[in-house]
């Protein structure tokens, strides 16, 4: 049985989600744009929607699995699956307000017309702290509405901050941690089964890198302690007397600290390389 898996048809998610499957394993085209595009060497459809779609797609059972934004399936609030978060698309979902307004904490949000594309989830957060406001829903521009005198404050997407900034914008508060996920309607097929399990390793992957050097063999204890988190490094006699391989896994945001002392320590031929997919 096929195996139908939703992914973005444009915008931020799109290629990080294909970079992911290909990643994972996954032949397919994206040349043309069609809907439905078959996955050549799995059992699986690739089916091209917009992503605040998704969620619903996959709560329907039209798509088996689905890849979105937490904040996309927080807003439909449909009963979905969460398998992973894959650890791109990350922003948050902030409240914010124009720089002169008097509201600078969350309590001063009382009575408040806050402009948002996430009218339920922002309602839902002001709720759960029992503070009334007026959800404004927009599809778009609402880092305008304030201007536009349509609202008083906003609910939207941040990463940088540099937009809220252009356009005057002070974040208040913090709504909802958002990043891309691996979503499904439960009940699994073995495919799909496979198919979570495969973006696992690619996720948890990209996180490390293999390193692998030549240092003395009385060097091994200090080799341990350098790198941070190290699990049972491989150490292979080399031809030359004294002198060892080691080969360990380490996380990726740790080698630029680790490389120099490694060195200073004796290691040579330090080696560094990408990691397709993990299980740990
Ligand atoms: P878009 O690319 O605007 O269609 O947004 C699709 C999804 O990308 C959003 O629902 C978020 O899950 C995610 N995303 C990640 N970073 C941002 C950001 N800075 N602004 C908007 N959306 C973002």
């Amino acid at each position: 049985m096929t195996v139908r898996l939703a992914l973005p048809n444009k915008g931020r998610l799109e290629q990080p989600a294909i970079d992911l499957l290909r990643q994972s394993g996954m032949s397919f085209e994206t040349a043309d744009r069609t809907l439905a595009v078959p996955v050549r060497n799995m059992p699986v459809e690739l089916l091209f929607v917009r992503a605040d779609d998704i969620p619903e797609l996959v709560a329907d059972g039209v798509a088996e699995l689905g890849i979105t934004g937490r904040d996309l399936v927080e807003e439909v609030g449909l009963q979905v699956e969460v398998l992973t978060a894959l650890g791109f698309g990350r922003c948050r979902l902030t409240a914010a307000v124009p720089e002169r307004s008097p509201i600078t904490n969350l309590e001063a949000f009382t009575g408040a017309r806050v402009a948002t594309s996430h009218p339920r989830t922002a309602q839902r957060f002001f709720d759960d702290k029992g503070i009334a406001i007026t959800p404004v829903p927009l599809h778009g521009s609402v880092e305008v509405a304030p201007k536009l005198d349509v609202a008083d404050a906003i609910v939207d997407l941040v990463s940088s901050g540099s937009t809220m900034m252009i356009n005057g914008l002070r974040p208040v508060v913090t709504v909802l941690e958002s990043e891309a996920l691996l979503i499904g309607s439960g009940g699994r097929s073995s495919v799909a089964g496979s198919i979570a399990t495969m973006a696992q390793a690619v996720v948890a992957a990209r996180r490390k890198r293999y390193m692998l050097m030549n240092a003395p063999a009385d060097r091994v204890a200090e080799i341990e302690r350098i790198i941070p988190g190290i699990e049972a490094p491989s150490v292979v006699p080399l031809a030359h007397n004294g002198m060892v391989a080691v080969h360990s896994v380490v996380d990726a945001d740790d080698v630029w600290q680790v490389l120099p002392e490694l060195e200073g320590i004796g290691a040579s031929g330090i080696l560094v390389l990408p990691i397709q997919q993990m299980i740990p």
